[in-house]
């Protein structure tokens, strides 16, 4: 396995939307495995393959820390709310190192996609693990989370990211 190096706010390739993985080789579960790897390395909850400059759909994730989350895995992932209820929280980014804001998400969420052969994945999820996918996916359509904050919260983040030493390398 190979630890990816992640890309960071105002690369373009997190402002473009990934496209569908058609192809489940040997090449998909390596990068899979690296994703891990370098969340894991990183010390994230997930990771979308934008952020290693890579437009996929497929995103890893781990929140097996938390009651009723899990790691793995998801290709071509599409959610859809369940309920209309939603969560606020802290939440930041690999690609936006130390800025965390408070995010509202939908609280719970239904995901289906595929596994790296192609398979067919369904899970309903909550808590964490549904921002994650809300955030993740958010990810392959080019969108991060900083457009999902309220005004003042995204004025703020801007500036935190402008005055940051990894912004201004
Ligand atoms: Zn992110």
């Amino acid at each position: 396995m190979t630890l990816r190096s992640i890309r960071m706010f105002g690369d373009p390739v997190l402002m473009t939307r990934a496209e569908e993985i058609t192809e489940f080789d040997e090449s998909l579960a390596v990068l899979v495995a690296d994703m891990l790897e370098t969340m894991d390395d990183s010390g994230g909850v997930g990771l979308a393959a934008n952020q290693i400059g890579l437009t996929r759909r497929v995103f890893v994730y781990d929140c097996s820390a938390t009651e009723g989350g899990q790691r793995g895995h998801v290709i071509n992932p599409v959610w859809e709310a369940v309920g209309e209820e939603t969560q606020t929280g802290t939440e930041g980014c690999l690609s936006i190192p130390d800025i965390s804001k408070d995010t509202t998400r939908f609280k719970t969420v239904s995901l289906s996609g595929q596994d790296i052969h192609g398979n067919p994945i369904s899970l309903v999820a909550s808590g964490l693990m549904a921002r994650c996918i809300q955030h993740e996916t958010d990810h392959l359509d080019g969108v991060l989370f900083l457009k999902r904050l309220a005004p003042e919260l995204r004025k703020e983040a801007m500036r935190e990211i402008r005055n940051s030493t990894w912004f201004n390398i």
